[in-house]
């Protein structure tokens, strides 16, 4: 029996101690996660990959975790048909330096390589092509996993339709994925032809995101969340394509140089760094360098995939400049249409000073049928915010009423601190994927920090409803 171990995730705020045992790397991995399941104690079990996600979701107080990252074998790659067949504790940064020399690339990345295929899966994760591509459960072809109830099972989205959508972004708590197929996309060299505006306000950022991401594949802009009044909203807005061989310098055009990915990260964050180096002043004056930087209008750059895609990769352990306190990460979306209200929330945040060293607006696109699934269509804003800001709480919680009201949800991959009884509306498909949950797991074996704490992930909370604020529409 492990010893317990103390485990955060990526915000580093709330650690709980649970016994964490390596799923074996050798023999039958399938009947090794079924054992586990099946030796569950009282307080259950849950798989975790590489802590990523910033709140309490691969955590289980008191009860058993299983470290996936052991199994991270690549099984099979497939060039015709642009699939890879990988152990569930495998993670991107792997499959990238074996599938890039090939001309493939995943579907769907998110702003790290360092997240296994099993917890891309839990979470569902989007990336800057969600408006284009979707999601990463929408490009799994199969999963192979344990429940705790119906044993060992292979989904497709065709087969199981139900069991496959509730597993992704259903945050572990369906079962363990231990193997996955998942679809990988042609392309002709590793890097990205990225054109860039400075926009001055809001208006213009959100105007030009609107009008032109359906012409690229990857958007994003990038707010200086610290500008205020005509200023509100100034951001550097990037949209970019895989590049072609064509468009690469002539010496750089071979199949080897125009398909190379070797990126080194790990440059550690250094150890003198004060704690809370990160606060209003140091912020503000980091987003005023960096947005004068930037042209006014950059077309045709090119720009590594890593850099592109994975910048704060390079600097191991960054989430310690935020102190000994941790930070939360706050992501939310909005629908179309709900425009005033992404405007109204970030006046706020600018109005109450609370600094935030990244705050990163997208776009969404439609949907796909999991019922946890965070993405759907309109606008999602990402910060991180320090702990340490007086009335973040506070600040949050009447956010998370906005956020509910327009119709929007929180994303639970980043989640620490939503107030249960919001959940339920937030995500109107919940008791759909509570059903489907308690057919693969009826004893909720699966269990988490994540679920502990919005109840509403186990099953209705008594009493809820009276001071939940309505969607908008609803009756
Ligand atoms: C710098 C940074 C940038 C990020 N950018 C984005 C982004 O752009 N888009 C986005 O969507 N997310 C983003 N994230 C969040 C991250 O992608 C997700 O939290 C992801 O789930 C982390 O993967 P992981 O392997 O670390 O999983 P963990 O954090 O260990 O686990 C996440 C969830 O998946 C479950 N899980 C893990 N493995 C398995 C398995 N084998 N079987 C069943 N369930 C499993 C866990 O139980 C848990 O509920 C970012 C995180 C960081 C740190």
């Amino acid at each position: 029996m492990p010893e317990p171990r103390t485990l955060t995730g990526w915000g580093r705020t709330s650690p709980t101690a649970a016994r964490v045992a390596d799923a074996p790397a050798t023999g039958d991995a399938a009947a090794a996660v079924e054992a586990f399941v099946a030796a569950a104690g009282e307080r259950g079990v849950l798989a975790r990959g590489l802590g990523r996600s910033y709140g309490d979701a691969a955590q289980n107080s008191g009860g058993d975790v299983l470290d996936m990252t052991t199994l991270d074998r690549i099984v099979d790659i497939d060039l015709q048909r642009h699939e890879a067949v990988v152990e569930a504790g495998v993670d991107l940064d792997r499959i990238m330096r074996a599938v890039v020399p090939l001309g493939l690339w995943p579907m769907v990345t998110p702003g790290t390589r360092y997240v296994t295929v099993g917890g891309a899966i839990g979470s569902d994760v989007h990336g800057k092509n969600h408006h284009r591509d979707g999601t990463f459960g929408a490009h799994v072809r199969s999963i192979e996993m344990v429940t705790p109830a119906l044993g060992r099972l292979v989904l497709t989205p065709e087969s199981h339709p139900d069991e496959f959508w509730a597993t992704t972004g259903g945050m572990g708590l369906t079962g363990i994925v231990h193997r996955a197929t998942i679809e990988l996309m042609p392309i002709e060299t590793s890097a990205i032809r990225v054109d860039g505006w400075r926009t001055d306000d809001l208006d213009q950022t959100m105007s030009l995101m609107a009008e032109r991401d359906h012409e690229y594949r990857y958007s994003v802009a990038w707010i200086d969340c610290l500008a205020r009044g005509a200023s509100l909203g100034r951001s550097i807005v990037e949209f970019g394509e895989h590049a072609r061989r064509d468009e690469l310098p002539p010496g750089k055009r071979s199949a080897s140089r125009a398909l190379r990915f070797n990126p080194r990260d790990h440059m550690p964050a250094p150890p003198w760094v004060p704690s809370g180096l990160l606060n209003r002043f140091t912020v503000a004056a980091f987003n005023e360098l960096w947005y004068r930087k930037a042209r006014r209008r950059r077309e045709g750059h090119l720009v590594a995939a890593p850099a592109y895609f994975h910048p704060l990769d390079m600097v191991d352990g960054w989430n310690r400049i935020y102190g000994a306190r941790g930070f939360l990460q706050y992501q939310f979306v909005l629908p179309d249409g709900e425009e005033a209200v992404l405007r109204r929330i970030i006046e706020e945040l600018v109005e109450q000073r609370a600094a935030s060293f990244l705050a990163v607006l997208k776009r969404f696109g439609p949907s796909n049928p999991g019922p946890l699934s965070f993405p759907s269509p309109g606008w999602t804003l990402a910060l991180d915010l320090p702990v340490s800001f007086g009335s973040l709480a506070d600040l949050l919680d009447r956010t998370d009423e906005q956020v509910v009201e327009a119709g929007g949800r929180i994303y639970l991959a980043k989640d620490s601190r939503l107030r249960p009884d919001l959940l339920e509306a937030m995500y109107p498909q919940l008791g759909r994927w509570r059903e489907v949950r308690d057919r693969m797991d009826p004893q909720h074996v699966m269990s988490s920090d994540l679920m502990r704490r919005l109840p509403a992930l186990s099953g209705p909370l008594a009493g809820a409803g009276a001071s939940t604020p309505r969607r908008r529409g609803t009756p």
